[in-house]
């Protein structure tokens, strides 16, 4: 997955890759660009809501696991 990183002025290419944040400065026309990643694919938090349970549902099917000997 590459991303061409190019100035907002002249749309000169000035490098390619992924980044988060960058600031570049346009060697064609001088102007500093400053970049930054438009979306993260995560969200952090997740607020429960208060209909859900702490997801005690479904626990009891790890509980009865034993490894088969040898
Ligand atoms: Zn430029």
């Amino acid at each position: 997955m590459k991303n061409d990183i190019r100035c907002g002025e002249c749309r000169r290419k000035l490098a390619e890759g992924q980044y988060i944040t960058l600031t570049i400065k346009c060697p064609r026309c001088g102007t500093m660009n400053h970049l930054k990643a438009e979306s993260l694919p995560s969200e952090h938090r997740r607020v429960p809501r208060p209909g859900e349970s702490d997801g005690r549902q479904s626990d009891h099917s790890l509980a009865r696991r034993q490894a088969p000997p040898g």
